[in-house]
């Protein structure tokens, strides 16, 4: 099958695709069978953005203006709430997303707020092959840097990641505090509620390799993700390494936070 027709196939694709032993699902290329558009649409029918918007506050907003940044590259951009949200506070955004399905949402989505998205196709393995120029900041948020399974493909990433910023560029990357689901012995007793009631993500399997989200959604609907389980730690290692000067990590959008209790962390990366 020719890129254009497996990109078209995934488009229609309405069930996520997973081998016989789903456990077994632990690729990098497995995100493209994970996001299929039946899945997309409930997301955004669901979580509604004035919410989300709300628990996050001004929190990117504000760290992206204090340090005087206007172009931002949106590589996770999903279906677009944060291309949109810092397109409306000003931002020159780009918006990209490995996956054709979130893309096109993400245009979608743009377009009935009355914004025209500039948006690509790109997987952070090979992002300069697909997105030109170099940014002010780069954003990948929403847990998606764990979609990564091997450790050479994050630092790939990443080294992707520097390569298309500006020699003062930032990059904000948010991850799970998969630390504590790791260290505590997780059970399924721990559930996030996104916005209200209406959506919960559970993990359904936790170990060194693997935490499996399980989202179950009111009409009784259920889907999955496979992402690989990072520490917060390591992550600020990769980051330091891939050549960040600086790593600053907050949870849950705040700077002092008690080592287990945020749900996120997110780390704000400065090259120099
Ligand atoms: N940032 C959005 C949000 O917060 O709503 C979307 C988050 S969603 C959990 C993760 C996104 O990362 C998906 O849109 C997926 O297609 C994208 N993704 C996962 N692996 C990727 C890769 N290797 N390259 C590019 N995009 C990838």
């Amino acid at each position: 099958m020719s890129d254009t027709m497996a990109e078209n196939a995934e488009l229609t694709m309405t069930d996520q695709v997973y081998s016989d032993d789903p456990l077994a699902d632990r690729e990098t290329d497995h995100y493209r069978k994970e996001y299929v558009r039946t899945f997309v649409d409930k997301w955004d029918e669901l979580i509604d953005w004035a919410g989300r918007a709300e628990s996050e506050g001004q929190f990117f907003i504000d760290i992206l203006r204090a340090r005087g940044k206007e172009t931002v590259l949106d590589v996770a951009c999903g279906t677009g709430f944060h291309s949109v949200r810092l397109t409306e506070a000003g931002f020159d955004v780009t918006a990209s997303d490995g996956a054709a399905s979130m893309v096109a949402k993400a245009f979608e989505n743009g377009r009935s707020r009355g914004l025209i998205l500039k948006t690509a196709q790109a997987d952070w393995r090979w992002l300069n092959r697909d997105i030109n120029g170099k940014y002010d900041a780069i954003v990948c948020l929403g847990n998606s840097f764990t979609h990564l399974h091997k450790e050479s493909e994050r630092r790939r990433a990443l080294a992707e990641f520097y390569a298309a910023l500006k020699h003062d560029g930032l990059l904000i990357l948010d991850q799970r505090n998969y630390d504590a689901m790791l260290d505590r012995g997780y059970t399924t007793k721990h559930k996030y509620y996104y916005c209200g009631d209406q959506v919960t993500a559970e993990p359904d399997h936790v170990d060194e390799g693997l935490c499996r989200m399980r989202y179950s959604f009111p009409d009784g609907s259920e889907y999955t993700l496979n992402m690989c389980p990072i520490r917060k730690n390591y992550m600020r290692r990769l980051l330091s390494e891939a050549g960040f000067e600086r790593v600053r990590t907050y949870g849950d959008f705040q700077e002092t936070y008690a080592e287990d209790d945020p749900d996120f962390f997110i780390h704000v990366a400065e090259k120099s």
